[in-house]
């Protein structure tokens, strides 16, 4: 059994995420770490994914530079992982990493939507600076930074994999979470 914790299991699998939802490996034989990205809207889970770290690092290889850069600026600007880091030193519990977004540090509970990603290896979750949460409105900013045709080719990545409603109905504001 798994001790992963039961916000990042899988909706769709009832249970955790166990392959990458584009190379479909087992994350128990990777050697590498998988990332896990649910979308909450209020309670409900609209929308989740697992890619292993191979597949994310390419994904985010195939963005245009500029998106690459704008994104990297954004962040630069908007999110300071060390004092983050200094603030939850040695703090294992994930709903602590995860009680404020990243960027505007709005509580959880005021939030109607937002997303959650995490970093695990096999079972185990890896600390700092995941598991993080962002709200709706900063995802909504942080894609404003990634160019249309990235935009477009994420979109498209993810329509391949899923099936059931076109994956614009199913997040916030009609977009998918980009993880960078
Ligand atoms: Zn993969
Ligand atoms: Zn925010």
């Amino acid at each position: 059994m798994s001790e992963f914790p039961r916000i990042f299991h899988s909706v769709e699998f009832d249970g955790p995420f166990q392959r990458c939802l584009n190379c479909e490996s087992t994350f128990d034989e990777l050697a590498v770490p998988h990332i896990i990205s649910k979308a909450f809207r209020g309670p409900e889970c609209v929308f989740e994914y697992a890619l292993c770290q191979n597949c994310h690092g390419e994904m985010v290889e195939s963005f245009s530079e500029e998106s690459r850069f704008n994104l990297e600026t954004f962040f630069r600007a908007n999110v300071d992982l060390d004092a983050r880091s200094e603030k939850l030193a040695e703090n294992e519990h994930h709903t602590d990493w995860l009680k404020e977004c990243l960027t505007c540090q709005t509580p959880v509970q005021d939030l109607k939507e937002y997303s959650i990603a995490a970093l695990a290896f096999g079972d185990q979750m890896v600390f700092d600076p995941f598991p993080r949460m962002m709200c709706g409105g900063c995802e909504f900013k942080m894609q404003e930074q990634i160019s249309v045709s990235t935009r477009d080719q994420w979109d498209r990545f993810v329509r391949n994999h899923f099936e059931g409603p076109p994956a614009e109905a199913l997040t916030p504001d009609g977009r998918i979470p980009v993880l960078a």
